[in-house]
């Protein structure tokens, strides 16, 4: 009789191996947040009992879906890994929550102490997907400013790592206060996420693009974020150790 290979199978690994990853929707976000549950679950198990948790690195399909899910459905995913390279993620004990676990990320340049990703968000659907478009709405209303601060510092040394900045290589770091505290701000003084959703032209498809329906409030986050911060122009692996210094 042949060896049933399911018997030496934990349901984690079960569910974990039936995955079809090519057959998930990422349009349904509690499809998406059960799918990160199995991943969770089937790196919980392996890591454990172990000292170091397992990595799930960029050939694996589930680092794939990680990766594409946290970047569609995080609206802070782009604030907490300042727009770099993840190297890998990992399952380990959710912040302040001994019986639950969540993920986490590592950069690859990089270690930010701010690197927990939670799951759980993508269930309260409608409330979290306003948070996020209307973030989404405040980066685009300031891509224009951040673009002309690229074209200028263009030719120019990264005060970091002393590398000429080029199109290829420079990012914008935001300096006095963080882009992610200053979106948070802005959008408390502004009356909320529910409030300001009702200014964002909602779009179906991928290819419009998200942004304010309001000149005025475009001009509003415009002044509000050039009087708050400064943008430092420096490259890629400059902008990394500047936030490895900051955050480790
Ligand atoms: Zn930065």
């Amino acid at each position: 009789m042949p060896i049933q290979y399911s018997l030496f199978e934990s349901v984690a690994e079960m569910k974990f191996r039936e995955i079809i990853w090519e057959e998930i929707d990422y349009a349904k976000p509690t499809k998406v947040k059960d799918v990160c549950k199995i991943i969770k679950d089937y790196y919980w198990e392996q890591t454990k009992n172990e000292s170091k948790a397992v990595k799930i690195v960029p050939d694996k399909p589930e680092f794939v879906f990680l990766h594409k899910a946290y970047s569609i459905y995080h609206p802070d995913w782009m604030e907490k890994t300042h727009g770099l390279d993840v190297a890998y993620f990992y399952v380990d004990k959710a912040p302040d929550q001994w019986n639950n676990q969540c993920f986490y990320f590592e950069l690859d340049e990089c270690h930010v102490t701010d690197n927990h990703l939670g799951y759980s968000f993508f269930q309260k659907g409608g409330g979290i997907n306003k948070e996020r478009d209307v973030k989404k709405c405040c980066r685009e209303a300031i891509s224009g400013i951040k673009n002309d601060a690229k074209r200028k510092a263009i030719g120019a040394t990264c005060t970091i790592t002393g590398e000429i900045l080029t199109w290829d290589n420079i990012d914008i770091h935001h300096e006095d206060l963080s882009f992610r505290e200053l979106l948070a701000n802005w959008i408390e003084n502004k009356g909320g996420v529910d409030l300001l959703y009702k200014k964002v032209n909602v779009t179906v498809g991928n290819n419009a693009i998200t942004e304010f329906t309001d000149e005025d409030l475009i001009k509003d986050f415009q002044e509000y974020h050039n009087s708050h911060t400064h943008l430092i122009p420096l490259t890629k692996k400059g902008h990394a150790i500047m936030h490895c210094k900051k955050e480790k």
